[in-house]
């Protein structure tokens, strides 16, 4: 069960929050456990190269694919330690063993981001405080802006590509009645997590959209182009409005 309160008010980059949480406060680690954590492509690749896996390894390690409810798009989640529900990336005793390459809300936390686009396309995002009572960072007197709150935690390539990730879930979101071809899924598992077959496949022109030198583009270069295609290629009226 999850126990959090949102406060009410909308945050923007220039508001400034009291909050520091740093290894030997009374609550370290305590966010580490039960915690639901679904990859988005750019947060899976950089779990899996940071602990240098395999895709298949990778999820037969640490996690399982499915199918997501409403979006009929792939999704990959982290499978906590059975009876202890710790995070799997979790040590007791120095923290998070992955904390380079954590994932987006592990980074966030206790923010919660929300983004949305305006008629002309315009991006716009707004951020709530997550209360928990077990976390005890909130009592640090501590100000940051939120602006800067995101630069020490390093989330620039995150918001990036998980904004990419996001708009391709609000395209499929439109046509949500309309059920993914089999083809189109394994297409979309492909390109989004997992890049090593998605290189192989461009350069054997398996995928013929892709010319063979985007083959040697570096992993987020790759990804992002593959996320534009999956947008704007994949997910289309024409080949959704069957
Ligand atoms: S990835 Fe790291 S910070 Fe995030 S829940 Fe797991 S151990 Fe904690
Ligand atoms: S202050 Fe909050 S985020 Fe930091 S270790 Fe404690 S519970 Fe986790």
């Amino acid at each position: 069960m999850y126990n959090y309160v949102f406060d009410p008010k909308d945050y923007t980059l220039e508001d400034e929050i009291k909050f520091h949480c740093y290894k030997g406060i009374v609550c370290f680690n305590k966010c580490c456990y039960d915690v639901k954590l679904v990859l988005t492509p750019y947060e899976f690749l950089r779990l899996r190269k940071a602990l240098d896996l395999g895709v298949e390894e990778f999820i037969e390690k640490y996690g399982e694919v499915y199918i997501g409810e409403v979006t009929q798009l792939p999704v990959i989640s982290i499978n906590m330690i059975p009876y202890s529900l710790a995070c799997p990336f979790l040590d007791e005793k120095e923290g998070c063993k992955v904390y380079k390459d954590r994932p987006a809300p592990c980074r966030l936390y206790p923010l919660a981001r929300f983004v949305s686009k305006n008629e002309k396309g315009e991006k716009k995002e707004f951020f709530k405080i997550i209360r928990e009572t077990h976390c005890k960072g909130h009592y640090e007197n501590r100000p940051i802006k939120i602006k800067d709150y995101l630069k020490e935690q390093e989330l620039e390539p995150y918001l990036y590509y998980n904004d990419l990730w996001g708009e391709v879930v609000l395209k499929r979101q439109k046509f949500a009645n309309t059920p993914l071809t089999g083809d189109m899924l394994e297409l979309i598992f492909l390109i989004a997590y997992s890049l090593p077959e998605f290189r192989r496949s461009i350069k054997n022109k398996e995928i013929p959209s892709f010319s063979e030198d985007t083959a040697d583009l570096p992993d987020e270069k790759l990804l992002e182009k593959g996320l534009l295609y999956i947008k704007d290629k994949i997910l289309t009226e024409e080949n959704l409005n069957w």
